[in-house]
């Protein structure tokens, strides 16, 4: 494939003009033998350039390997490809009775480049998709295999790598018995008086959403487990209609909502499979920050929201569980996660991402490393503590930097 190669939102033009797609492991390994530089380009649904290799680098995609998923029911465990999106990897668990722990707002994103940068859903006691990574294996500049288990200390390095480490040819997850959820949808959530704690942890799945217009969440969407109780939702009444969280786009491309019972993969994320997921013309950004601090960040974004809402769409606040890779931005901390879908122009929204980020700087925001953002990188290695063990285990795995890039070298050098 050669020409213009871009993002999946087209915000970004990688500077590599071609695509290499080997079709087997040993047609992988000679194209990195012979690149300097090389990054993997995942299904493309980051908003910055974390995937660009730079001129003259090389860009590998997995997409044409065969996508090998391998579930082992007796050991609750499924081995996955690199190439390999959410969508197949879930229907293929499911098929076997059972299940992931959780799903982003969508399953068309690549398993091994949403690990690579923290990508996560929503849940008081849900850890990004990575907690489920229980073994990372590798190829390395020099044509080695490398598998790292979570037994290893450097494991904390090697699922949140940003692409840093090597190509990531297979990855084990932890399953669990496949469940059933039930998606409900409340409107009108007041941001007077909100009992943060209370409301996000009413199921295992809870996401506000607002426009900033006006004070306050515009949805609420729930998702209960059918195999845990159902608490009640006092705070806010239910919708009359199926919702979609961008004002104005259709609710038939979203999950099934009004409790209609259903499988993990069909509800947890909110956009299906078959349709274009969030508006499809946008740019993201987000910011994760402690839990604990969540009412004072809604409070600072609330003071700001004249300034957000013309550019836009929807804001989705989401909890995420602490977890222990050293780069995941929600490492060591229950946090809560604020989302951003902007319009589509850059030039309009990046001095309201600059706005943002001022308001969020006092809470240690740690931006996600797959959409857009400007905090420096030199805050950015006050916010990882364990930043440095990172840039000791990408020296180790790739001395001469073949698989870095302008975005890690910001990260790791800053
Ligand atoms: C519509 C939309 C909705 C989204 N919703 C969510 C959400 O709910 N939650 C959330 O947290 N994020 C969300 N995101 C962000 C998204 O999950 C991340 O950008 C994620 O990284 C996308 O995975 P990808 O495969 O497209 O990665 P890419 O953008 O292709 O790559 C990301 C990084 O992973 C590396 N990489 C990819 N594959 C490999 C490999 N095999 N080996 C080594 N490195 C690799 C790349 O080099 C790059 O550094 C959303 C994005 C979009 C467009």
């Amino acid at each position: 494939m050669t020409g213009t190669v871009k993002n999946w939102a087209g915000n970004i033009t990688y500077s590599a003009k071609e695509v290499h797609r080997p079709r087997s492991l040993d047609e992988l390994a000679s194209i990195v033998a012979g690149s300097a530089r090389v990054r993997v380009l995942g299904s493309g649904h980051s908003f910055n350039e974390i995937a660009d290799p730079g001129p003259g680098g090389t860009l590998v995609s997995l997409a044409d390997l065969p996508p090998a998923v391998e579930v082992d029911a007796a050991a609750r465990t499924v081995r996955v490809f690199g190439g390999v999106r959410y969508a197949e990897l879930a229907r293929r668990v499911h098929e076997r009775g059972l299940a992931l722990p959780n799903m982003a707002s969508l399953p068309h994103i690549s398993v091994a480049g949403s690990v690579a940068t923290g990508t996560h859903g929503s849940g008081v006691g849900n850890g990004p998709l990575a907690a489920a990574v229980r073994e990372v294996e590798l190829l390395t500049a020099d044509g080695t295999a490398v598998v790292i288990g979570r037994d290893e200390e450097r494991f904390g390095g090697a699922v949140t790598s940003l692409g840093a480490l090597g190509v990531v040819t297979a990855l084990t997850l932890d399953l669990e018995p496949a469940f059933d959820v039930e998606q409900y949808v409340f409107t009108e959530l007041p941001l007077a008086g909100l009992d943060f704690e209370a409301v996000m942890g009413a199921a295992y799945s809870v996401s506000l959403f607002t426009d900033w217009r006006e004070p306050g969440f515009r949805q609420v969407w729930v998702k209960r487990r059918t195999d845990r109780a159902l608490p009640g939702f006092p705070w806010a009444e239910p919708a009359t209609r199926a919702l979609h969280p961008v004002p104005g786009m259709p609710a038939g491309n979203c999950t099934e909502q009004f409790g209609v019972p259903g499988p993990w993969h069909e509800r947890l994320p909110h956009f299906r499979a078959e349709f274009t997921p969030s508006s499809g013309a946008e740019l993201q950004s987000e910011y994760l920050m402690p839990r604990s601090s969540a009412p004072a960040a809604l409070a600072a974004l609330d003071a700001i929201r004249a300034d957000v809402a013309p550019v836009l769409q929807t804001c989705e606040v989401r909890t995420v569980a602490a977890d222990a890779q050293w780069l995941s931005p929600s490492y060591g901390r229950d946090t809560v996660a604020v989302h951003f879908t902007w319009v589509e122009d850059t030039a309009a929204v990046l001095p309201v991402v600059r706005r943002v980020e001022e308001a969020l700087d006092g809470f240690g925001a740690r931006p996600h490393w797959g959409k857009v953002f400007t905090v420096p990188a030199s805050v950015l290695r006050e916010r990882y503590p364990r930043l440095a063990d990172f840039r000791a285990l990408a020296g180790e795995l790739d001395p001469a930097g073949k698989f870095r890039n302008a975005f890690v070298d910001g990260v790791l050098d800053a």
